[in-house]
């Protein structure tokens, strides 16, 4: 009889973790907090099949609008003195509970993504925790990483399919973090990445799911757990989405109906990314040269603009004044001294 009882619950926690790997999380539209605005609207709820929730909010200053939007109350407003970070709690009709991180908004918005973090001129290792570190000491809007799943299934960092000798792929997580890099780094985990961006409020991060050589179907699997891991951290604020395969991209927008998502793969139509609710293209600098129009039928497209990989000042420029919403680049230096001087 007890074994019958322990079987059937093992039962039930296999159907409930199947159940809930495919599932859409709850998610926000916004988790950015206005500075000093009273009774700003922070974001939508985003729920499945419009279920109602319900909010717990210990610090007592957020509401729910009639719109169904987190908002401040109404004579209440967070200042510069006011905390980085507050939680909030939504909870469903059937009992289910999700915590979010709502974030003061001091995010830097100056276009300048360190590709790989910022390491050319930095002596750091690329998607390294030095790179990450100079990125948000410089002031840069974002860090670029990319993420593979180690043999272990765990979400690590590294742009080639190996390092240190090791495919990422068929190597354990723990192996991997013994990986020596520059200046006393070892190659990270996304785990210690967002916990580190978390500890601030002003460079966020862009994080490409690589597409595995192991298929399609372990490549969505690195999407599912990025994005997994993100939402147990807490991150949504800080964390944009990029890759080069659709399916992860789809797979990424399943799982999160709000995530920014940008596209590396110029092999659709602007119009096919919008009806496939992608945020966004991130395309190499020779397909902007070819179409000098790109950058006005994607906005008219609604989608954001994001291109790499540009390291010449005069591109910098051209990029600057095509109005472009984010410059990805191996010299966020420069590219630093320039858009400050727009
Ligand atoms: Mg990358």
């Amino acid at each position: 009889m007890k074994r019958t009882i322990l079987l059937s619950a093992l039962l039930l926690n296999l159907i409930i973790v199947f159940a809930q790997s495919g599932k859409e999380l709850l998610t926000l539209d916004s988790y950015l907090i206005p500075v000093n605005k009273k009774g700003a609207v922070i974001g939508k709820i985003v729920t499945r099949q419009g279920e109602k929730v319900t909010l717990k909010d210990a610090s007592n200053i957020f509401m729910v609008n009639k719109e169904g939007c987190i908002t401040l109350k109404k004579n209440i407003s967070i200042n510069e003195k006011s905390p980085e970070c507050y939680q909030i709690t939504l909870q469903n009709n059937g009992g289910e509970k999700k915590t979010f991180e709502l974030v003061k908004d001091n995010f830097i918005c100056n276009k300048v993504i360190a590709h790989r973090g910022a390491w050319k001129n930095q002596d750091a290792s690329q998607n390294s925790m030095k790179s990450l570190e100079r990125t948000i000491e410089l002031g840069c809007e974002a860090a670029e990483f990319d993420v593979w799943l180690s043999s272990d299934n765990i979400p690590v960092l590294s742009h080639d399919p190996s390092i240190g000798g090791k495919k990422v792929e068929e190597t354990t997580a723990e192996e991997l973090f013994r990986i020596p890099l520059k200046d006393g780094d070892f190659v990270p985990s996304l785990e210690q990445y967002l916990l580190r961006i978390k500890g601030q409020n002003k460079t966020r991060l862009v994080l490409e799911v690589k597409a595995s050589q192991k298929g399609k179907e372990r490549c969505k699997a690195v999407a599912d757990s990025s994005v997994q891991l993100v939402h147990r951290l807490r991150a949504q604020a800080w964390v944009d989405y990029i890759t080069f395969d659709f399916d992860a991209a789809m797979r990424i927008r399943e799982l999160d109906p709000t995530a920014n998502i940008q596209y590396l793969e110029a092999d659709k139509s602007l119009e096919e990314l919008k009806a496939a609710k992608i945020s966004g293209i991130d395309y190499h600098f020779s397909h902007f040269e070819k179409d000098p129009e790109l950058v006005k039928k994607a906005n008219a497209q609604n989608l954001k603009t994001n291109v790499w990989t540009v390291n010449k000042e005069e591109d910098m420029k051209t990029y600057i004044n095509l109005g472009l919403d984010y410059i990805t680049t191996d010299e966020p230096e420069l590219l630093l001294k320039l858009v400050e001087k727009q």
